[in-house]
């Protein structure tokens, strides 16, 4: 049986990933932020998940201090004996025109979302690369392609996932391991639903589709992604906003 480890897994996107993964018949290490809420919140997702006959465990851990990471890394190794599949998808936002933003709004927006990238994909890797095989799907955003105003810490982390990705690609490509993106543009979770109607509004204006997409519409990408439907694909962003830019 292979196994997953999904990042910030308690709700949202992570969450409907991790039930994805497991329906694809993945065993799931599904992380969640080390507070009682997220919890919570991680167990019923993992009840939620067993419900397809797959094996899954809960970790806290916070994906944006590296000694947390390895921990976590460690015990998950222990706990299922391989590491196939890696998803880092948790991040936060801390949104504020520049003039207004302080350092530690975009100091912590870094630390969540892109350090994160760093401590998860180096320990996971090697495992992988003992493995000779793995997948690993990085959660950048349309904000990292394209910007956006009120998200310069955002953006910047969004940005430097798909820097990442790529070097991740290139790095580990000769042990069979692949590294992609997904991009996703403005998607029903919790992270959205505080946004003012008129941006939502605005920002669905300019969408082809001309809804919001579902997390289930990231989960399906992020599924073929991890799969060796996708063994020939390494190194790409997977833009999934309903025809945002085009
Ligand atoms: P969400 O509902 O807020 O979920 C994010 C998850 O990450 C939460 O469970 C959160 O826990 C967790 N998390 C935050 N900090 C963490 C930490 N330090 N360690 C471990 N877990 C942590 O947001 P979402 O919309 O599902 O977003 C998931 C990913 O998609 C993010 O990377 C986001 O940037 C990206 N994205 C989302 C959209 C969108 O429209 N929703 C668009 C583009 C990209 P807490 O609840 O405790 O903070």
């Amino acid at each position: 049986m292979a196994t997953a480890i999904i990042t910030g897994a308690s709700q949202g996107i992570g969450a409907c990933i991790a039930r994805r993964l497991a329906k694809d018949g993945f065993d799931i290490a599904l992380n969640h932020y080390p507070s009682d809420g997220d919890k919570e919140k991680a167990l019923a997702v993992a009840e939620e998940c067993r419900a397809f006959g797959v094996r899954v465990e809960c970790y806290a851990a916070d994906v944006s201090k590296f000694d947390q990471c390895e921990t976590m890394v460690k015990q998950v190794k222990a706990d299922f004996g391989t590491i196939d599949a890696l998803v880092n998808n948790a991040g936060i936002t801390k949104d504020k025109l520049l003039a207004r933003m302080s350092e530690e709004e975009y100091d912590v927006v870094i630390a969540v979302n892109q350090k994160s990238v760093y401590n998860m994909t180096k320990h996971a890797c090697a495992v992988m690369m003992r493995q000779k095989h793995g997948r690993i799907v990085n959660v950048s955003s349309v904000a990292g392609l394209y910007g956006n105003p009120g998200q310069m810490n955002h953006s910047a982390t969004k940005a430097a996932i798909i820097g990442m990705t790529k070097t991740t690609a290139k790095e580990f490509g000769s042990r069979n391991i692949t590294c992609n993106a997904v991009a996703p543009g403005l998607i029903h979770t919790p992270m959205t639903d505080v946004l003012s109607d008129e941006l939502k509004a605005k920002m669905i204006d300019a969408v082809a589709l001309k809804r919001y997409g579902e997390p289930e519409e990231i989960a399906s990408v992020v599924s073929f992604l991890v799969s060796d439907d996708a063994s020939y694909v390494t190194g790409q962003v997977i833009e999934i906003s309903g025809g945002l830019s085009m």
